[in-house]
């Protein structure tokens, strides 16, 4: 486990990244990462993700308790602590708004096709998670019906969540996440989205244990409705 240092350190730059990326306008968006079992590291709510300070930072434990920091915690740490508690193979969480994936959200279009490599091995297929309302509890429970079998999500009306072993990975995630919904949006203004068939699919799926992905992320067919 690294030191507390180190994952500040990180999470600002994450941070920084995404804001210089446009995946965040203002205050929006939160990344959080454990930092052992008991406790996560998580970013204030009011304050640009592009423009942290480690002063800035909270740490909770896993009931939501303040252990450390001065600002008022991410509005989503609920959502935070209740994906680390379904998922101890999630070390990071990453949620934002960028616009591709977005714009996919709220036409309520999951992303479902087997379009490219890298986002067919890391992802697999990302659904739409049914709307609810920022901050309540709605919006875990929405999450809570998929959280188990994808790795990245579209948020109704709202935005993206992605999550991973590591804040970079987490992160990473989310930057596939984007590219390939921008990617398919410009496929979709050309008239043809190419799907991958299914032997090139399997085939992409056999590297994910070299890779050390989850096996089935990604692959649990989703029920929606993908319009052309
Ligand atoms: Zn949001």
């Amino acid at each position: 486990m690294k030191n507390l240092d180190s994952l500040k350190k990180e999470l600002i730059n994450i941070g920084k990244r995404m804001y210089d990326r446009g995946y965040v306008a203002s205050n929006d968006g939160n990344i959080s990462v454990r930092i052992d079992k008991n406790s996560v590291l998580i970013t204030p709510s009011g304050v640009s993700k592009g423009f942290m300070q480690a002063q800035d930072l909270i740490i909770l434990d896993m009931n939501g308790n303040l252990l450390e920091g001065k600002k008022k915690p991410s509005s989503e740490s609920n959502m935070h602590i209740q994906i680390y508690k379904a998922r101890p193979d999630v070390n990071s969480i990453c949620h934002a708004h960028p616009p591709y994936a977005t714009a996919f959200a709220v036409a309520g279009i999951p992303l479902d096709k087997m379009v490219l490599p890298e986002a067919v091995i890391v992802l697999g297929a990302i659904p739409v998670v049914e709307y609810g309302t920022p901050s309540t509890k709605e919006l875990y429970r929405s999450i809570s019906k998929y959280i188990l079998d994808y790795d990245a999500f579209l948020l109704a009306n709202h935005g993206a969540l992605t999550v991973g072993d590591s804040l970079l990975n987490a992160y990473h995630k989310m930057e596939t996440l984007e590219h390939t919904a921008q990617i398919q949006f410009i496929a979709r203004q050309l008239g043809n989205v190419g799907e991958l068939n299914k032997k090139q699919v399997s085939q992409l799926l056999s590297l994910r244990e070299k890779l050390g992905i989850r096996k089935n992320i990604g692959l649990k067919p989703i029920k929606q409705k993908s319009k052309k």
